[in-house]
């Protein structure tokens, strides 16, 4: 039995069931690089679902998180911290934000901008989009979209409404002053990767201002330079209320923040918590992560690499491709039948990646890889596509 078999077989006989799994155990990672337990080499175009887009294993994150972990690994919010007095002042700074709530995921991310904005203006409806992801607790799955993460858990929160994204007539009629908030991707992710248009992002910073809602940007998967800007709303040159982010906020290790405009002012004690945010850990991983962001200039790598990348897989010349879109190296590849087969395929060649819906295979390389590593994914991809896969099996 290899190595991977034995570990597949471990994991399979106490894993929850949740999750549908590739086979592939991997094991060691280093910048856009993974490894499974047999040794091969793999090019990584899924990122930790966005979390990695400093890469594996960063070695400036690594001894952040070795020396903090002599020094203090855990640190509840009823003491001040050095390390997490640091980061709140870095995240403002970056994002243009006046406070932060830290928490330990997007979906937490979620809750807490939802529990403020009921906090802060008196109401509870909260709109958000077709086709939108934003977690899987109860409050994040009301304001997610597909049926599929939804249905088997209703009820949900009430007073949660979607209208269509890039549809700004719509958001237009369903603001009013019952309205808590406006939630939104700037580019869906889970949804397809589908940018907003600039119309619709405007329509609703315009629409939330005249009826006193709060505008929250889910920048979740957007955010930390993957769009090919710092934060995807600066692509729009608009402001949130609320910014929810999380998956690389700390090189990889689990954080998440929901941060508040300045003008909101402070929130009342004792409304929220998490026994582990604002863990040191956590902050001394997101600041070294920071440090590298700036350092390496990732954002204007993602932005450069991305927009070829882009320019490339438009060149393949498939019937099977509907539509290559995207922003910075958040990319999709819309494809006229189902994606899974061909991401499999991909496996194959060595090249990672993730579906979005049914029909879109997604790009979430680490902003630190190579050229001549997004070059072969290409090919790669340019090679799976060369003929259609039955979809009987592959699924
Ligand atoms: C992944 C994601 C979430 C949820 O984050 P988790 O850390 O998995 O809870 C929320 N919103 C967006 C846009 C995401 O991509």
């Amino acid at each position: 039995m290899s190595a991977s078999a034995a570990i597949q077989e471990m994991e399979q006989n106490y894993t929850s069931g949740v999750y549908t799994k590739r086979d592939v155990v991997i094991v060691r990672g280093s910048g856009a690089k993974l490894w499974d337990a047999d040794g091969n080499e793999y090019i990584d175009c899924v990122g930790g679902h966005g979390a990695a887009n400093v890469g594996h294993a960063h070695p400036r994150v690594a001894q952040a998180v070795a020396e903090q972990a002599r020094q203090l690994i855990t640190c509840p919010e009823i003491f001040y911290n050095d390390r997490r007095a640091e980061l709140e002042r870095r995240l403002c700074l970056v994002t243009g934000m006046g406070r932060v709530f830290l928490c330990n995921s997007g979906t937490e991310a979620v809750e807490a901008a939802f529990k403020f904005a009921r906090l802060i203006t008196g109401r509870k409806e909260i709109i958000a989009a077709m086709r939108g992801f934003h977690g899987r607790t109860f409050g994040a799955l009301s304001a997610t979209w597909e049926k599929k993460y939804r249905a088997p858990f209703e009820p949900l929160l009430p007073g949660v409404r979607h209208v269509p994204y890039n549809d700004p007539s719509a958001l237009q009629e369903a603001v009013s002053a019952e309205t808590a908030a406006v939630i939104l991707e700037a580019v869906q992710g889970e949804g397809g990767v589908n940018p907003a248009d600039a119309e619709f992002l405007h329509t609703a910073q315009k629409v939330c201002r005249q009826h006193g809602a709060l505008l929250i940007l889910d920048e979740v998967q957007t955010g930390f330079g993957r769009t090919g800007k710092m934060f995807a709303f600066e692509h729009y040159a608009i402001q949130p209320d609320l910014l929810c982010v999380a998956k690389s906020i700390a090189g990889g290790l689990p954080m998440g923040a929901a941060l508040l405009r300045a003008e909101l002012g402070k929130l009342p004690g004792h409304v929220h918590g998490s026994t582990f945010g604002g863990n040191p850990l956590a902050c001394a991983a997101a600041l070294a992560a920071l440090d590298v962001l700036e350092d390496e200039h990732l954002p204007q790598r993602a932005e450069e690499l991305g927009g070829w990348f882009r320019a490339r897989l438009a060149e393949i010349d498939s019937p099977l491709v509907r539509e290559v879109r995207g922003l910075g190296l958040m990319v999709g590849v819309e494809l006229r039948c189902k994606a899974a087969p061909y991401l499999q395929a991909l496996m194959a060649h060595g090249v990672l990646a993730l579906p979005a819906g049914m029909t879109v295979m997604r790009f979430l390389p680490p902003l630190v890889i190579a050229q001549q590593d997004l070059q072969k994914v290409v090919e790669s991809v340019q090679s799976v596509l060369a003929a259609p896969i039955s979809t009987a099996e592959g699924e």
